[in-house]
Order: structure tokens, then C-alpha cells, then sequence
């Protein structure tokens, strides 16, 4: 509408298009306002609710249609999780064939009632998790309209990620329950529909009421607004609670700039607040018993140091609190909370409490496409919880071996796809978690190999400044690097990301020349790293030949705990050998070994070293 108006004056025209195709090259972030109120019935396990959902078209496109995700209703038979998992030769053992047997009352759905866009009834369709609508009128670049929704939904057992009646007996995981608006970015709309993998989503503040049984105890995404009210460990201390007369109570949660809301209850929790001295406030809800009091209780230890161990190395926590919740199937990381099941010894409950919080910086904060990018949030995570781990178990084994080797065992798969895989589409769900959590962790631990250890850790501090609450993509990492290290870094990213190229570097040939020793090195890997090369001799005494590849523009800093650099020359990635004459006799030489500090993925380590 706006284009037709302006296309007769020539000059605003082409001022107009002019400015649309550099908007169009940068990047924007779409923004919402969630307010809901919601009304649980803890009998039929249904709801329904009221949404007003402010919506604010931040990119320059003019907007004709918009997706909400309807996440519950996956849980039917005949769905396209249902029958992917049933289809898929690996599948995922809590869903396989569970969904298709659900009966009427065990399923899941989620539908709208009733939309209207600014006061006016707008036409929609549900598509299994996918509500598509056909606004009546477009929403311009810059414009914010209301959204006005009335929902109902049941909540499915436990089968993935949320539900009720897990297999711990919590009632309620609510994770995925409303209607949420798909994101729209530089990439266009993102209604991916519910097959199994993550999520992607908008940030803004949420605004949620829900009214349930008041014997019933909740926590999840967002700060209580009415705990003198609710009580039950909420109130500050020695505040009096009143609650209102009635069978139920209305929870009032209130969440500024998330991208989700989860929600959980059950009238067995036991709610333990932990204040830490930053002001940060811990929530651990647990059922008691056996197999938990004991190790919760001591979780109250773990949780606060996490926080600030991943704060000072990966960037500061932003928000006033963190829940720990019993719920869902395993581990799943939300906004300012987290879901696990609880019934764990202790190394157990603390390493998922750990991953899942270290979510928070990249699923929560950074929060990449999890479609497109799922290894910038799994494998981030990943790295980051096995440093904070070591640090918290003080363990002396080398964090993040295990990616490695998951990594090296999906190579000889034979199944790799790159991690450039949209994270539904991999052929193997084994393939999709081996690739996003190991290959992606490897990605960053390799980094400190290319570029040093204080660049990259430098460079993730960057990167969490520069790019908090603007969804990261791979190119944008890669730069941030580049910056940091003042080396050219586009082929780590093209053959680590885009193909399954492997690294494979050998020793070839050590022989005597003279009063001199000739090395020769041979690359059979398709992907090229550069190479740290140590000779040992048989004093004792070691030194580092460091050979960068031309294409880094740059050589990496000698590195502390590292042998005496004594050479340095580039190796052109289109050389496939190496020669390099050493000023030492042959004799004195004791092995000569490439990268024994095992940060470069080469895939076959056996011909990397030799020893005389
Ligand atoms: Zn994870």
C-alpha cells in the first residue's frame, strides 16, 4: 500500500527502494508482548486461555501472513513426530511407538479459538503444530499490532520434552503449551513444524497468569509477582501470606526479554531458595523421597557456583534468577529455568543441572537458530559444561576428550552430515547428536588450537557481548574470532561447518642429512589445519616447529605450557607434503610428534608420531 502511494514520485521511489535494499542486507529482530491468562483444570488436564500478544514488525518486509507454533498438537497419532519416530531406523526410545497408541484423553492439542488482529476477526488454519494465518490487512516494516487469542489445550502424557504425569509422577511439565509466534527473520518465516528437534523464538516480556488447584506448587520462566498471595517458600522471609479464599490459585509471572515461558506444578514439590551474594535467586523444586531429598539438598552447593563460572568465562548471567525443576524426560533447557528428572546420584544431577544451565548463555542469550544452527547451542553447551564441571569436580582429566571421541566415532559411521544439517532432517537421530554436540564442541576446542587459547576464550566473552539477544549465526562466531585473533578464519568454518571433510596429518619420512635431520610431512586429510610439530630429543629437551596454512593471514601466538617456538613457516593447504631440515643431527633425536596436545581432530592419530 505504502509502495503503490509513492511509486508515482519518482524521486521518493527511488529513495525508497534504495533504502529497502540496505535494510534489507542488515539484520533486525522482530519483538513481541505476551499477556496470558490461562485456567488449568487438574482433572481433565485441559486449559484454556486468553492471549494479547503485541507484535512489532521490526524488519523492512510488509508482512501478509504470520505462523504460530501449536506444539502440543504433535502429540496425536499420525503426526509427523508420530510417524517420523516410527519411521526413523534409530529412534528416540521416549517417543518410538508411544504416540501412535495415546487414547483421546492422553494426547495433546493445542487450538485457537478464536483471532482477531487490531479488533478485527482475522482467518486461520491449523496444519497440525502449525497455525497459518491470512492477516485481513498487512503489518508494515515498523508497525506493532495486537493479536488477540482465545485457546484451549490438553496437556499429553509425558512423552517428550513436556506433559504430565512423567515418569517421575510430577504432574505438569509445561514446556511448548501456548500458542507462540514462529520467528520471522533476514531468512525469512521459520514455521518449522514440531518433528523432535529444537526451537527458535522472539524476544520480548511475558506477561502470565495461570489459575490452578491451589494445592498445587509452580515454577518455571519468570519472577512471581504475587507472593504474598502464593507463599510456599516464595514470600520474602517473616513476610505474611493472605491467600485468597477459593479452590484455586492465580499465579501472576512476569518475564522481560525471553524467548519462551515454561511453567511447572505439582502439589508434592518442595521449594528450596538459595540467594546468592550477586542477587541472583536459585529455585530448586523437587518431590521428595528416597532418591532425592539428599542429593537436592546438596545441589544447593552446585547450582550458585555454575552460575558464576560460566558467568566470568562465557559472560554475566542476565537475569535475577535460575529454577532447577524436576520434570520432563531427561534434561531440557528453557529461560531462566531448566527441566531434569531428579531422581539421579549426585555427579548425575549436578552434570545436567550444569549443561542445561549453560544453555542459558547460548540456547537462552546468544540463542542461534536451533533448526539451522543446533550445534552453536548443543555443542557450545557442551564445551562450556565440561569446563565448568572440571572446574566445580576440580577434575584433572582433559575436558572435552569425549566430544573428540564421539566425534571420531561418527566419522567412522560412515553417517556424518555436516553440521550445516537442518537439525529435523539428518537421516539418524545418532548422526544429529554426534554432529551437534561432539563435532560441535570439537569446533570451538579445536578453535583454541587454530587461533590460541586466550584468543578464543577472549573471543567467546566477544562474542556473548557482541551478540547477546541478536541470534548468532555461524558467519557471525567466525568474525567475532577473526576479530580477536587477527586471523583470516572463513575455511575453518567452510570445512568444518559446510562439509564432513576429515583431518588426517602424517609423519612421513625423519632421516638423517649430514649434520642435519630432514622431516618430511604429509597431509591425507581433505580438510587442511595448520600444524604444531614437536621434536623431542633424547636430553630431555623439546622445541615446536609451527607450520600455519597460508589462507590464515596470520600464526597464533606461542602458547604457555608449550615447548620453545624455534620455527615458524606457512604451508600452502595445495602442498600435500611438507620437508623441513632440522640444524640438528639425527642421532640426537628422540620422537617427533604432530600436535601431541590432541586439540586437532585428526582422524587418525597412529601415523602422527615417531619415536626413535
Ligand atoms: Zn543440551
Amino acid at each position: 500500500m505504502l509502495f503503490n502511494t509513492m511509486k508515482p514520485f519518482l524521486g521518493l521511489f527511488l529513495f525508497a527502494t534504495a533504502f529497502a535494499a540496505t535494510a534489507q542486507t542488515g539484520r533486525f529482530q522482530q519483538a513481541v508482548k505476551y499477556k496470558m491468562d490461562v485456567q488449568m483444570d487438574v482433572q481433565s488436564n485441559q486449559f484454556t486461555g486468553t492471549q494479547e500478544l503485541k507484535y512489532t514488525n521490526n524488519s523492512p518486509d510488509t508482512l501478509t501472513r504470520v505462523f504460530y507454533h501449536l506444539y502440543f498438537n504433535a502429540f496425536q497419532p499420525g503426526s509427523m513426530m508420530d510417524v517420523r519416530s516410527r519411521t526413523i531406523s534409530d529412534p528416540d526410545k521416549r517417543v518410538g511407538e508411544r504416540i501412535s497408541k495415546l487414547k483421546p484423553n492422553e494426547i495433546g492439542y493445542l487450538h485457537a479459538k478464536s483471532l482477531k488482529m487490531n479488533g478485527k476477526t482475522v482467518q486461520f488454519k491449523e496444519v497440525e503444530t502449525i497455525l497459518e494465518v491470512d492477516l485481513a490487512e498487512p503489518i508494515l516494516p515498523n508497525s506493532t499490532v495486537t493479536l488477540e487469542m482465545e485457546f484451549e489445550g490438553q496437556v499429553p502424557i509425558q512423552i517428550r520434552r513436556s506433559g504430565r504425569d512423567n515418569a517421575e509422577g510430577v504432574r505438569y511439565s509445561m514446556a511448548q503449551w501456548y500458542p507462540k509466534m514462529a520467528n520471522y527473520d533476514e531468512q525469512g518465516w521459520h514455521a518449522n513444524p514440531y518433528i523432535g528437534r529444537e526451537f527458535y523464538g522472539i524476544w520480548g516480556d511475558f506477561d502470565v497468569k495461570i489459575t490452578i488447584d491451589k494445592t498445587y506448587i509452580l515454577g518455571g520462566t519468570g519472577y512471581l509477582e504475587n507472593a504474598d498471595q502464593i507463599g510456599y517458600g516464595y514470600e520474602e522471609a517473616g513476610d505474611k501470606v493472605a491467600p485468597p479464599k477459593g479452590k484455586t490459585l492465580t499465579w501472576h509471572f512476569v518475564a522481560p526479554k525471553v524467548h519462551d515461558f515454561m511453567w511447572a506444578a505439582d502439589p508434592k514439590f518442595k521449594h528450596d531458595k538459595i540467594v546468592m551474594d550477586n542477587g541472583i535467586t536459585v529455585h530448586h523444586l523437587y518431590i521428595p523421597g528416597e532418591k532425592t531429598t539428599s542429593v537436592w539438598e546438596r545441589l544447593a552447593e552446585y547450582t550458585p557456583k555454575a552460575i558464576n563460572y560460566l558467568s566470568e568465562h562465557f559472560g554475566q548471567y542476565p537475569y535475577k534468577q535460575f529454577s532447577v525443576i524436576q520434570g520432563g524426560d531427561g534434561g531440557m533447557e528453557y529461560d531462566m529455568s531448566t527441566l531434569i528428572t531428579g531422581e539421579r546420584p549426585l555427579n548425575s544431577l549436578v552434570g545436567v543441572m550444569v549443561h542445561e544451565l549453560a544453555h542459558s548463555w547460548f540456547r537462552g542469550v546468544l540463542s542461534s537458530n536451533e533448526a539451522l544452527y543446533p550445534w552453536m547451542d548443543e555443542g557450545f553447551t557442551s564445551y562450556a559444561s565440561d569446563l565448568a564441571m572440571s572446574e566445580i569436580f576440580q577434575r584433572s582429566n582433559n575436558p572435552g576428550r569425549a566430544s573428540y571421541s564421539g566425534y571420531f566415532r561418527l566419522v567412522k559411521s560412515g553417517f556424518e552430515e555436516p553440521l550445516s544439517t537442518h537439525a529435523d532432517h539428518y537421516q539418524l537421530n545418532s548422526a544429529y547428536s554426534a554432529a551437534s554436540y561432539s563435532k560441535g564442541a570439537v569446533f570451538l576446542s579445536q578453535l583454541g588450537y587454530v587461533i590460541g587459547e586466550e584468543a578464543r576464550d577472549r573471543g567467546m566473552l566477544r562474542y556473548f557481548d557482541t551478540w547477546k539477544f541478536r541470534h548468532p549465526n555461524a558467519n557471525d562466531l567466525i568474525r567475532v574470532m577473526e576479530k580477536e585473533s587477527g586471523m583470516e578464519l572463513d575455511w575453518y568454518k567452510e570445512y568444518f561447518v559446510y562439509t564432513t571433510k576429515t583431518i588426517n596429518y602424517g609423519i612421513k619420512e625423519v632421516k638423517p642429512d649430514g649434520a642435519n635431520t630432514v622431516i618430511t610431512l604429509e597431509r591425507t586429510g581433505l580438510m587442511p589445519m595448520p600444524v604444531d610439530l614437536v621434536v623431542t630429543y633424547k636430553d630431555g629437551s623439546s622445541e615446536m616447529i609451527y607450520l600455519p596454512l597460508v589462507i590464515m593471514r596470520g600464526e597464533k601466538p606461542a602458547e604457555k605450557g608449550m615447548p620453545e617456538r624455534i620455527h615458524t613457516e606457512a604451508w600452502p593447504w595445495t602442498n600435500l607434503t611438507k620437508t623441513l631440515v632440522l640444524t640438528r643431527e639425527f642421532k640426537t633425536i628422540k620422537s617427533v610428534e604432530i600436535d601431541p596436545s590432541r586439540r586437532m581432530a585428526d582422524v587418525d592419530h597412529e601415523n602422527n608420531k615417531v619415536e626413535f
